[in-house]
């Protein structure tokens, strides 16, 4: 038996299959590359989940890591507080893109940051509702799944959830939801089920990323920007998978030179270790009771360490840059399979800089989603050494997340096999 097999068998017996998983077992990763415990190694087109931006290990990540953890691992912030969180909330309230001055808090995961956003985002206005977006994802917490818009798996059997949550269209050309049908629907909720003047927040991410990286085009956040000016509502932007020079700018938001009041961020923000964070404007961030936002491990020292390295890596490797090229190299590869004979299939290939996905339906012309080949492409792409992953509210979205520091050779390797894997599925589909 194979060492995957054994870990594969104790797995089943000892975790609970609520936690979802695909079946490579890590050993080692480094940049773009993971073994496995049998010595396979595969490209990593998933980074943990656009987490390691900045790739596995990055070596400055984890020279302050180490020099961190010769200092203190844990003090709690609130007991004896650290120059690195202060360091980290320069940076970052210098990079969000907020109206006027901002300020910070950190925590653990991207749940508690949105949980953390909704608590500022009410007690600053003193209002209870909240509009999230059909299709969106924001995490597994309560307040999380209330505000997600897509119902298996993460909702299925987990309610009751908070409430004064309402869900607004998403707009998405490709299911033919334009911009001005989103809009009204959003304007008819605010007419027929809550009114406008009891909303705290809309919160929404810039690039839906569960819901199947479909960005919101920059005129609907432009005229929610509007709407939420109109009525006093604070706009929370979800930055948690888009941001971290993901998309070929610091924050997707900056691509339609939109600011938000809110953004939440974690993910590629610490290269690997735990961390997340509220950057909002300050007068809304200092409206919160003191001694109301926090938590024992709010603010890891380790993971902020690896934070403020991020930021000199994605600067000093200037990662934004280096995201777009990756888009345009996934970006032509892609759109040129999807021109060849019987590979219709390829509904859409979409997505800002390195967030790219591609949509797959049955045919061109109903576009009726087609998960089991998505789900085939990923289990071929495996076989052949490449991890990806799927997403979309259908389950026929196949998303790549390369680190931004992949060398051309492994992008190029990882392509290749994801062709060869694409080619194979559709074939078995239809042979079958
Ligand atoms: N918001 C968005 C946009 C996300 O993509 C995610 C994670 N996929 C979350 C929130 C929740 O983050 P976490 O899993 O760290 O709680």
């Amino acid at each position: 038996m194979s060492k995957a097999e054994n870990l594969k068998k104790r797995h089943q017996a000892a975790i609970t299959k609520g936690v979802g998983t695909r079946g490579i077992y890590a050993a080692r990763a480094e940049n773009a590359e993971l073994w496995d415990v049998d010595g396979r190694r595969s490209s990593d087109f998933a980074a943990g989940i656009a987490v390691n931006n900045t790739g596995h290990r990055h070596p400055k990540v984890m020279a302050a890591v180490a020099e961190q953890a010769e200092a203190f691992t844990h003090t709690c912030f609130h007991v004896a507080p650290y120059e690195g969180y202060i360091r980290l909330a320069e940076r970052l309230n210098e990079v969000a893109p907020i109206n006027g001055p901002a300020k910070t808090m950190l925590v653990t995961t991207g749940a508690e940051a949105v949980e953390n956003a909704i608590k500022v985002a009410r007690c600053h206005t003193g209002r209870s509702a909240v509009i999230a977006f059909s299709g969106a994802f924001h995490g597994r917490t309560l307040m999380g799944m209330a505000l997600t818009g897509k119902v298996t798996p993460y909702k299925k059997g987990f309610g009751p959830f908070p409430g004064d949550v309402f869900h607004a269209p998403f707009p998405n050309d490709f299911r033919g939801i334009s911009v001005d049908a989103a809009i009204s629907g959003l304007e008819s909720l605010l007419a027929t089920d809550v009114d406008p003047e009891r909303v705290a927040a809309f919160i929404i991410e810039p690039v839906q990323g569960e819901g199947g990286f479909v960005p919101a085009p920059s005129e609907f956040l432009v005229r929610l920007r509007e709407i939420a000016d109109q009525y006093g509502i604070l706009l929370i932007v979800d930055e948690i998978q888009s941001g971290m020079a993901r998309t070929g700018r610091m924050f997707a938001l900056e691509h339609a030179g939109v600011k938000a009041d809110l953004v939440t961020m974690a993910k590629g923000l610490a290269g690997g270790f735990p961390l997340s964070a509220v950057v909002g404007r300050a007068d809304v961030m200092d409206s919160a009771n003191p001694g109301g936002l926090g938590g024992t491990y709010a603010g890891n020292p380790l993971a902020i360490a690896a934070a403020n390295a991020v930021f000199d890596v994605i600067e000093e490797e200037r990662l934004c840059d280096r995201a777009r090229v990756i888009g345009e190299t996934i970006t032509a590869r892609l759109n040129d399979l999807a021109n060849r004979q019987g590979m219709d299939v390829i509904g859409q290939v979409r997505g800002p800089g390195a967030m790219v996905a591609f949509e797959l339906v049955t045919d061109a012309e109903n576009r009726t989603p087609n998960p089991a080949l998505a789900s085939a492409v990923v289990a071929e792409a495996e076989e052949r050494g490449l991890i990806a992953l799927v997403c979309g509210t259908g389950f026929n979205v196949v998303r790549l997340l390369p680190p931004l520091t992949i060398s051309d050779e492994v992008l190029n390797e990882g392509l290749a096999i994801l062709e060869a894997a694409i080619e194979a599925a559709v074939s078995k589909q239809i042979a079958a």
